[in-house]
């Protein structure tokens, strides 16, 4: 339930190919610290590219976040995307909303976040393929400290069973 698909660096790790080779023809996209930075309101350098690539690979992209609408929205319309704000993952009735509006089979979309215990776990509950990236950058304060706290384990068990498949 905990474990990802795939554990890569950043979004920029996903291509049109690795997408291809997994089935998957849609992403839900998480927001903070995997399309932009903890506390930033743009998105990060690269971001804008790598939305431009999938959709011209005819990937279907949306977002889903947690965040509210407020700020969720207008980062969406700069990247001319729809999406889902106060999506409560990892609950799955935000993530159904997302899916609704892919028009798209669970089996061919993938969710794409920062964090096992919203996104990897949300996505799970929701049926989809599931990519953990690594955080842009260090969030600060206790709570964030806990909840990475409690993914290393996850991490380190995602490390070993891909270093037995090889
Ligand atoms: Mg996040």
């Amino acid at each position: 339930m905990l474990l990802p698909d795939l554990y890569l660096s950043s979004i920029f790790s996903i291509t049109p190919e690795l997408l291809k080779g997994l089935g998957v023809e849609a992403l839900v996209l998480d927001v903070d610290n995997t399309l932009r930075a903890y506390k930033s309101d743009r998105p990060y350098k690269g971001v804008s590219e790598w939305v431009e690539k999938m959709r011209k690979s005819g990937i279907s992209l949306i977002v889903a976040s947690n965040n509210l609408k407020s700020s969720v929205g207008p980062f969406a319309s700069t990247l001319k995307l729809d999406y889902v704000s106060m999506s409560f993952k990892p609950l799955p009735f935000g993530l159904k909303r997302a899916l609704r509006k892919l028009k798209i089979d669970r089996s061919k979309v993938a969710i794409v976040g920062d964090q096992v215990f919203t996104d990897i776990i949300g996505g799970r509950l929701s049926g989809f393929r599931t990519i953990l990236v690594k955080p842009f950058v260090a969030e600060r304060g206790i709570f964030w400290r806990i909840r990475r706290f409690f993914e290393k384990p996850v991490i380190i068990r995602y490390n070993n069973k891909k270093s037995r498949r090889k």
